[in-house]
């Protein structure tokens, strides 16, 4: 990937707005005029480019959002959606019908696994929840049913790290779709250079990085994504989860930093790990020696990039966790509350939180405890502090 940069490809987008100005102007409109009725006709057929016709199919800026993710990712196009949720659930709808399969990672964002689990079954489309750092368990679960492998690249909340290169030989051996969530991992890991044919992001959590709203996008090749907004036949045209226009611009601003903040997640999520490693807690982090994918992950990474800002301690039980992340609260070290990737770090415990729509027992099964905390780790400018004041925070509840 030493040709592939992401961060560079956001940055040699060049734009010259309406009237000349840096940024593109709103598109404020939902709907568009046209000059002719047969150019009005031609846009519906989807034979004209650079014609828009009401905005749940696409605005200006949503494209140009489109346009910089894309890029960002090196695939031909995307479309963006109004949540991440509102990009995973028709990119699968639109590659499965009734009596197909999908072979899906079983650590996976909550919200994905209850879809897979509780709603897509309404629709005769069954899933194998399968251990995805294995590669003859993901190959052994493939029926002739199967379409799609789904994965997350890195694992929500368990950090695992799937083997995207080798999912895609899988993949294409078998004639499916690699669908990869990059959530956790923008800039860091590009799954598409990696080989996966479809790659979704919620733009939630990282891209917009600010906890000021939800949004999603679906990375492709032209023809999927035309599929996917095609006005009699495409899940997200009629299904309809559209990002609003005000909001894309305002998140296309954001992904312009979006290499300054990763590096510093990364750098200040590393130095926690370290520390709370040798202080003998049990610490995941993909950037760790100790982590199972690490010389895996090593290879998948644009380095410079690092390992990402999420990292994982377990305290042992949900009491001492809920007391820890109440105490670091209450000592400003960030706030308990889901999501991830703001200024500040975000704790909470994934059992009872954003992954308890898994089921007590398969949670236990795959290495979900109790006593687990899951960081998103802030931009604290030094670190060093946040790591004393948080050590303090566990040597008073006898944890450390
Ligand atoms: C948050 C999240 C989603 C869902 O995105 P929303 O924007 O909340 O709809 C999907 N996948 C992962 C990995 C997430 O963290």
């Amino acid at each position: 990937m030493k040709d592939f940069n992401p961060a560079d490809k956001i940055q040699d987008l060049q734009y010259f707005g309406e009237f000349g100005g840096v940024n593109p102007s709103i598109s404020d409109s939902s709907t568009y005029t046209f000059l002719s009725a047969k150019t009005m006709f031609d846009t519906f057929e989807g034979n004209m480019e650079g014609c828009y016709l009401y905005s749940r199919h696409s605005s200006p800026s949503n494209l140009y959002l489109d346009q910089a993710l894309a890029a960002m990712e090196g695939t031909e196009t995307a479309n963006v959606s109004a949540s991440g949720m509102g990009a995973i659930t028709p990119t699968l709808l639109q590659l499965c019908g009734a009596g197909d399969h999908i072979v899906s990672s079983r650590t996976i964002y909550g919200g994905t696994y209850a879809f897979l689990k509780n709603f897509t079954p309404r629709f005769g489309i069954e899933t194998s929840f399968v251990d995805v750092t294995k590669l003859d368990i993901v190959e052994a679960a493939i029926t002739p049913k199967t379409k799609v492998i789904y994965c997350e690249t890195v694992s929500n909340p368990l950090l695992e790290v799937a083997d995207i290169a080798g999912l895609a030989k899988i993949a294409k051996k078998h004639n499916l779709k690699l669908v990869v969530d990059n959530t956790f991992s923008p800039l860091s890991v590009s799954p598409a250079k990696l080989g996966a044919d479809i790659v979704i992001h919620s733009l939630t959590k990282y891209i917009n990085g600010s906890s000021d709203t939800v949004g999603g996008v679906t990375c492709g090749s032209k023809e999927f994504i035309n599929s996917l907004k095609n006005v009699n036949s495409g899940a997200s045209m009629l299904l309809g989860p559209t990002m609003d226009s005000l909001r894309s611009a305002s998140v296309m601003k954001n992904l312009r930093t979006l290499h300054i903040r990763i590096k510093q997640h990364s750098h200040n999520a590393h130095f926690l790990a370290d520390q709370f490693e040798a202080d003998g807690l049990k610490t995941v982090y993909p950037g760790l020696k100790s982590h199972p994918s690490h010389e895996l992950y090593k290879t998948m990474i644009n380095p410079e990039y690092g390992f990402g800002g999420m990292m994982t301690i377990d305290v042992g039980t949900l009491e001492k966790a809920n007391e820890l992340m109440e105490l670091m609260q209450s000592r400003n070290l960030g706030y308990l509350a889901v999501s991830l990737g703001f200024y500040k770090t975000l704790f909470s415990a994934p059992g009872t939180s954003t992954s308890s729509e898994i089921p007590l027992e398969e949670q236990a099964e795959m290495g979900l405890t109790d006593g687990l905390i899951r960081f998103s780790i802030g931009l604290d400018n030094d670190i060093q502090r946040t790591y004393e004041m948080m050590k303090a925070c566990m040597v008073e509840l006898g944890i450390l």
